[in-house]
């Protein structure tokens, strides 16, 4: 039987044999999507081909296949990553857990299961030793030990003796507690005023006249390497000039590139908080914002960081200042994967009800999703540690309760948002 995928504005002919199995076709398609095989489902006309996951599309036309379209929607964050190492992390950390019988149902279920696994495998990247001192490299750290922030952060020191001196990197804990959280800020707002970049509104580097997006166009082998498949496509509205913006994944590519959006912000943060032995969470707002979440280890809090904004410990801003209808907000860290939207939020009540609206997921089905996956991680980690995370776990629910009933809006938190509205 011959038809055609249709991908990404791509139309590629091909024949497939009436052995062909279900199995052998969605490897077919994984060449072409990077949706790996447990993650597809085949349907024609809304109907599921087949019960196993995933998600793709195919058109009959008089009972033949004439057209088969990958949903390059759904989410892209997986398809980012190198395609073996996606598949072989998925398989490790593929859960069994129940999507139900309604196929809207099911799509919902996978997608957001994509997008937990798209950002487990993203903050993997943050645990190298060998980016960890990339990144310090690339800080000017005497700059930012030397800054107003950081002295005005109470008696603030680094612990230096030298044997210290010695070591190749810089940890948070050689400073004391007040210089601890004074260098974080400090780091914040260098990142923010020195260091990254927005993307947005972009003139022509020919002839100056604005910049006009054409959707995307093909990755380059160098693209690829460096967790870019999508790349975006601008073209001058004047002298027709193209540029090209691949959205980079990688944070050793982004240190180079300073220059992204929330995602690619959030990222670099949250990588350059790992390298100097901060606990870190990314953290993803599916109504479309990444932020960074660092814990507090004077106050044993979980505490907001947006480096796009330069703003910590403000979680209403989202939903106060910028008018946001939150549904979820969920943070990724090395060993855990938590629904933090309690923290987020002054009508937890209100987000419950969108959410299922939107997604039409249970809540049960969620919390189930996240302790299997947070099994998962956990299943080899010393017992120690695990210790710590299930005790800061604990406290966090407890904290997620209060905000229930008990909560103060800090004035900073009305205000509008600043990333991609400022001036050059
Ligand atoms: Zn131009």
């Amino acid at each position: 039987m011959e038809f055609s995928v249709k991908y990404k504005e791509r139309k590629i002919p091909f024949v497939l044999k009436p052995e062909t199995s279900v199995l052998e076709l969605k490897k077919i398609l994984f060449s072409y999507s990077n949706i790996p095989h447990q993650l597809q489902i085949l349907v024609s006309n809304e109907q599921p081909l087949s019960n196993e996951m995933g998600i793709c599309d195919i058109e009959f036309t008089k009972d033949k296949l004439v057209h088969l379209t990958i949903d390059s929607n759904v989410d892209e964050v997986l398809s980012k990553f190198p395609e073996g190492e996606v598949t072989n992390y998925q398989k490790k950390m593929m859960v069994d857990i129940d999507l139900g019988n309604n196929f809207e149902n099911r799509i919902s279920a996978i997608k957001m299961m994509r997008r937990i696994y798209g950002y487990l495998y993203r903050v993997g990247q943050y645990q190298e030793q060998r980016l960890h001192e990339l990144i310090q490299k690339t800080i000017p750290i005497a700059d930012l030990v030397n800054s107003e922030m950081f002295l005005e952060s109470e008696k603030a020191q680094i612990y230096l003796d030298s044997t210290e001196q010695a070591k190749p990197l810089l940890r948070c804990d050689q400073f004391n507690k007040a210089g601890r959280w004074g260098f974080l800020l400090s780091l914040m707002h260098w990142f923010k005023t020195k260091f990254f970049k927005w993307f947005g509104k972009i003139e022509c580097p020919k002839c100056n006249a604005p910049m006009e997006r054409q959707g995307y166009t093909a990755a380059f082998e160098e693209d690829l390497k460096y967790g870019a498949p999508r790349v975006e496509q601008f073209c001058c509205t004047s002298c027709k000039h193209l540029l090209r913006f691949p959205r980079y994944n990688s944070v050793e590519r982004l240190l180079q590139s300073r220059i992204g959006r929330c995602g690619e912000w959030a990222n670099v943060f949250a990588g350059m908080t790992t390298a100097f032995g901060y606990d870190t969470r990314l953290v993803l707002d599916l109504t479309d914002h990444v932020w960074v979440e660092v814990f507090n280890e004077s106050t044993q809090k979980w505490i907001h960081f947006d480096p796009c904004e330069d703003i910590s410990d403000k979680p209403l801003t989202y939903e106060v200042g910028w008018g946001k209808k939150l549904t979820y907000i969920i943070a990724f860290g090395p060993l855990e994967v938590v629904d933090v939207t309690p923290r987020y939020t002054q009508a937890l009540e209100q987000v419950y009800n969108r959410r299922f609206e939107e997604y039409q997921l249970e809540e049960n089905w969620f919390s189930s999703l996240l302790h299997k996956i947070n099994s998962k991680l956990q299943e080899k980690v010393d017992p120690q540690i695990l210790e710590l995370v299930g005790k800061r776990n604990k406290s966090e629910q407890n904290e997620f309760e209060l905000k229930i009933t008990k909560r103060d809006l800090k004035k900073e938190e009305t205000r509008s948002r600043i990333s991609g509205f400022e001036k050059k």
